[in-house]
């Protein structure tokens, strides 16, 4: 123990539970890169007003959750609270899209930070692995991030997973429904806030969790039944693209992203494992975010999923990974000489691809031999004088406990063709 705790909300990733995280971030990111996604990094932080533009003063990301500071020069950032606003404007600024090639597809993978309230599956450092397709209209897009979600959760050994569906209308129809909800929502018996945010975020209010809040809820207008032809026509083929590559989602009419640069296709992963953190991933179109912060007209559609609920999903449907074996090979020198000589093979079989460890701190033999078995090798390759005046070592099989003598030149060749026999 030091003096010191990792902060409220926050937790470490340590070995060897590390190493399933890695597997998710990669299981997300294969099919990505297998789809013409880029990878694409932005700094941590980024200016205040950027995200109460790009995500919305009126969102309770930006008017409650924010890590907002001025630096010692006078400039007001936040450490970011989710990617898309600094997606796109990082691609607004490079002019990715005027490459002539779109729609401008990138992927990218880190922390965020939120100050939220800790529990399970909440928490104020956290991690994302998204994309997002910048620069065209094509129900074919939004069905192809949707799918390759769905791949990612699949190839991890998820079943669990489900995808949630709606449309949240354009400029032309979502204005018309705005108004037919709020003029429901004002007819209700809510609190201060909530009366506040009717006018302010209305579609938020049908994504209130509380009971007395969704009983009143019954009866709402919602948004597919107000939707424009052309909005109908788009969602309807998502959800053909979607039918025909066999993905199953459920339509949800009350799933909201409460801001108006947000268009159409809106959707949500669900696990049911997960309580009532429920939600593993999210995304949809944001066919006006892009003027929102000065650039042109770029209809476009991404989804971020959550790393860490992920993991918990993982855990929930009881699934392990196979992950990488870390070690094949521990070494055991005994004496000065036994160090130098297997120091150089360890060298040797970690060239030749093989995962080698060494007993550091010039340990006695039982203790090496503890620490072998706990690394989870195959082989112990142990040398002592003895051993190296003859020109040999010795390869005990850490699962049979059968030991052979391996001239010292041949330890190389021999442990690989051991474990090529092993499988
Ligand atoms: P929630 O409704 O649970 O607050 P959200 O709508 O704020 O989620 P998004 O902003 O859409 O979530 O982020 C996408 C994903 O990132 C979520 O589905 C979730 O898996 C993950 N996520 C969001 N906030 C947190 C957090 N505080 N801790 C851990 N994961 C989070
Ligand atoms: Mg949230």
């Amino acid at each position: 123990m030091s003096t010191f705790k990792a902060p409220k909300g926050t937790y470490d990733l340590l070995p060897p539970d590390s190493a399933r995280f890695l597997a998710v971030r990669e299981a997300i990111a294969t099919p990505l890169r297998n789809a013409g996604y880029g990878y694409i990094e932005t700094p941590g932080f980024e200016s205040v007003e950027l995200f109460a533009r790009g995500v919305g003063e009126s969102t309770d990301i930006v008017s409650k959750e924010m890590y907002s500071f001025t630096t010692k020069g006078g400039d007001q950032l936040a450490l970011r609270p989710e990617s898309t606003a600094s997606v796109l404007r990082a691609v607004l600024e490079a002019n990715l899209h005027k490459s002539g090639n779109l729609p401008v597809k990138v992927w990218y993978s880190g922390s965020q930070y939120r100050y939220e309230r800790p529990q399970k599956g909440r928490y104020r450092h956290f991690s994302q692995v998204g994309a997002e397709a910048i620069g065209a209209e094509d129900p074919a897009l939004d069905a192809e991030l949707i799918i390759l979600a769905d791949q990612a959760y699949r190839s991890l050994g998820l079943t669990g997973h489900r995808i949630l569906l709606n449309s949240l209308g354009d400029r032309t129809c979502r204005p018309v429904y705005r108004a037919a909800l709020q003029e429901f929502l004002r007819g209700l018996d809510l609190d201060e806030e909530t009366r506040r945010r009717i006018e302010l975020n209305p579609l938020r209010v049908l994504d209130d969790k509380r009971d007395e809040v969704r009983k009143q809820l019954v009866g709402a207008p919602l948004m597919p039944d107000h939707l424009c032809e052309a909005c109908k026509a788009y969602h309807e083929q998502v959800r053909e693209l979607l039918t025909a590559a066999g993905v199953r989602f459920e339509d949800d009419p009350k799933l909201v992203r409460g801001l108006d640069y947000y268009t159409r296709t809106t959707f949500e992963f669900v696990h049911d494992g997960l309580g009532s953190q429920s939600a593993v991933g999210g995304g949809g179109r944001y066919d006006g975010l892009s003027e929102m912060l000065g650039g042109p007209a770029l209809p476009s559609v991404g989804w971020a999923l959550g790393v860490d609920r992920t993991v918990l999903a993982l855990e929930a449907e009881g699934v392990r990974l196979e992950l990488p074996a870390t070690t094949s090979v521990y070494a055991v020198p005994l004496g000065d000489e036994a160090r130098g000589v297997l120091f150089a093979a360890v060298t040797a079989l970690r060239e030749a691809g093989v995962a080698t460890d060494f007993a550091f701190g010039g340990r006695g033999l039982k203790g090496a031999m503890k620490s072998a078995n706990r690394s989870g090798a195959r082989l112990a390759l142990i040398a002592g004088e003895r051993d190296l005046a003859e020109g040999k070592a010795q390869l005990k099989d850490l699962e049979s406990g059968e030991q052979t003598e391996v001239p010292v030149a041949e330890i190389v060749p021999e442990i690989q063709r051991r474990l090529a026999a092993q499988g």
